[in-house]
């Protein structure tokens, strides 16, 4: 096969080269999971079972038509009952299980793709609609066996069948994305999807590189094929020569060499060459994320996306997490900071973040019921997890930080929900911390522009550039015809940042950058410059962000960043951080 590159969209770091594992588009939205060696008979069955059981639907459907029933309908009847008994639909799918380890739901996907696009080739047009039917059957199939509540396996541990996979998709659902994380794929590809989309922000804290925005790249790549990704150039190589193949694993090690280098600078704190230091915090999706904060060297927990407990539930487990459950969730990931500060993001759901798949067929998801709004409208459940976090609050330092705030309502009653939580956990004698403070994201343009109206009654701003960008330009960070337009030096966003940053200096109150901004590398000096002096990000990215703090002289770039904020032409914008960047100090003795 001839070789072929796929630009696209960079959104992490590093190399991996493996074999392509396409999962099905998004439309029959299914579950994509490895199942261990010992479970894998057990998985047979339980697709046998569904079939079975969707045999006897269908057995009793044609028993109980009534007499008057079309007689097409029992001739329809008779075709699904045929399909389901055709060796290419009820055992195919059971070998794909044997061999590739896919879940039932994944093995049977995958077998109606490869039957449906032989009946795209065929010529007669009765028997080429076929195809309807064996969707229909396997949809039958798949609504039996999700509808059983089932585990996805946790660690599968990296073996040579499963160390080089890469995941290639349509779309990822960052709830699908999470369950993929402890399984060993290496890459990610994506056609759709922008720089910090939910799935790009999972792929760069899971510190696996991931190429998005590719357009066509599901159909253009096929299963099995080998890829090159390099997610700094945001290229795909598929299909590569051995000798590209050779280069790039040079390259590879290279990389690791130096990613281990920069691993030395776990406990030095990031003070610059004039001696102001920077906080450094990481961002974390689970509990489990804290590991890799502490490994990196993260002075606490800037943004914990609580989100992602309540996401990706299925079957038996689709209701919300209880009280205990997130307690415990919190607890663990407070535990495990030993001392440091962990902020606690309340439940930021909607949008590219659905907590379930109806909401889909929302208008304006971004616009719409997300966050906070939806937190208000749902007391029971916000006031379920402030109780969660309040207990957690009692094994160590927690914030607790309210995002997509826009009204000063939203913020007087969010505070009037802690302080109910509060006099309930107090009623119970149940312990927590009195002081735990509350802070808000800054990420509508309204909340960056009208700071006065409540920066008062909090204890500390979190500025989400992610949802700051995409709501000061109008364009949805997770679409990748409009990725283009994402534009993070954008005076209008320049002016913002400056904004929130000189209000809260003058209320005497802290503020971080929790977004991507803050995890990337060009815009460091630009961000401290500005007078930033918290950053949380992605734990992987810390390490470097680190080594350009150490080797910056704040004093020295005040001029140049006093300019770039009176500047508006976009090029000069560019011309100016480019200086900022390349300017080298040389450490004082
Ligand atoms: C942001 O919007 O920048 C942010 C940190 O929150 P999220 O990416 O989870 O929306
Ligand atoms: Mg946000």
């Amino acid at each position: 096969m001839a070789s072929f590159t796929l630009q696209g969209i960079p959104v992490s770091r590093g190399i991996t080269i493996g074999r392509a594992h396409l999962l099905r588009p998004a439309a029959m939205d299914v579950k994509h999971y490895l199942i261990a060696q010992e479970q894998v008979e057990a998985e047979v069955e339980r697709l046998q079972q569904a079939i079975a059981r969707v045999q006897l639907d269908l057995q009793s459907i044609w028993a109980e038509l009534p007499t008057d029933a079309p007689t097409e309908l029992g001739a329809f009847l008779d075709v699904h009952a045929l399909i389901l008994s055709d060796p290419m639909v009820s055992e195919m799918p059971l070998d794909i299980i044997r061999t590739r380890h896919y879940n039932a739901e994944w093995a049977l996907v995958t077998q109606v793709d490869a039957l449906s696009a032989q009946f795209d080739e065929i010529e007669d047009e009765y028997l080429r609609e076929r195809k309807a039917d064996i969707q229909q059957v396997a949809e039958r199939v798949l609504k039996i066996l999700t509808g059983s509540a089932h585990q996805i396996p946790r660690a599968l541990g990296v073996d040579e069948r499963n160390a080089n996979m890469i995941v290639v998709a349509k779309d990822i659902s960052p709830a699908d994305m999470m369950q993929f994380r402890d399984v060993a794929f290496t890459g990610f590809v994506t056609d759709e999807g922008g720089t910090n989309s939910h799935t790009a922000i999972v792929s760069r804290s899971l510190g696996i590189p991931a190429v998005v925005g590719l357009g066509n790249a599901s159909h253009l790549i096929m299963q099995d094929d080998w890829l090159i990704i390099d997610s700094d150039a945001g290229v795909v190589i598929v299909a590569p020569s051995p000798l590209l193949i050779a280069q790039y694993r040079n390259e590879q090690a290279v990389l690791l060499k130096a990613r281990k280098k920069l691993g030395k600078l776990k406990k030095t704190p990031a003070i610059t060459l004039d001696g102001v230091e920077v906080t450094l915090l990481a961002n974390i999706e689970l509990p489990e994320d804290a590991h890799a904060a502490l490994e990196a060297g993260a002075s606490g927990v800037g943004l914990f996306r609580s989100e992602f407990l309540f996401m990706g539930r299925t079957g038996a487990e689709h209701q919300l997490p209880s009280e205990e459950e997130q307690f415990l969730a919190y607890q663990r990931a407070v535990q495990s900071m030993k001392g440091k500060p962990v902020t606690i993001r309340t439940l930021d759901v909607g949008a590219d973040k659905p907590l379930d798949h109806s909401e889909h067929n929302i208008l304006n998801p971004a616009l719409g019921l997300r966050a906070i709004r939806y937190c208000l409208k749902e007391p029971q459940i916000f006031l379920t997890q402030l109780r969660a976090i309040l207990r957690a609050s009692a094994f160590g330092t927690v914030h607790i930080l309210i995002p997509m705030i826009a009204h000063a309502f939203e913020i007087d009653q969010s505070l009037a929900m802690i302080e109910q939580a509060k006099d309930g956990l107090r009623g119970e004698g149940i312990a927590f911390d009195e002081a735990v403070q509350v802070g808000a994201m800054i990420e509508i343009p309204a909340a960056a522009l009208s700071l006065p109206m409540f920066v008062k009654k909090l204890d500390f701003l979190s500025i989400g550039t992610n949802d700051l960008i995409q709501y000061t330009l109008a364009i949805d960070r997770a679409d990748h015809e409009v990725a283009h337009l994402y534009n993070d030096t954008h005076p209008a966003i320049l002016q913002l940042l400056h904004m929130t940053v000189s209000a809260a200096e003058k209320a005497d109150i802290p503020v971080a950058i929790c977004g991507g901004m803050a995890g990337d590398i060009k815009l460091t000096r630009l961000l401290i410059g500005m007078g930033f002096r918290e950053l949380s990000m992605p734990a992987a990215l810390l390490p470097e962000i680190k080594q350009e703090i150490l080797g910056t002289n704040i004093s020295a770039l005040e001029s140049s960043i006093k300019k770039i904020l009176r500047t508006y032409d976009p090029h000069s914008i560019q011309e100016l951080l480019i200086g900022v960047r390349e300017q080298v100090f040389v450490p004082q003795s």
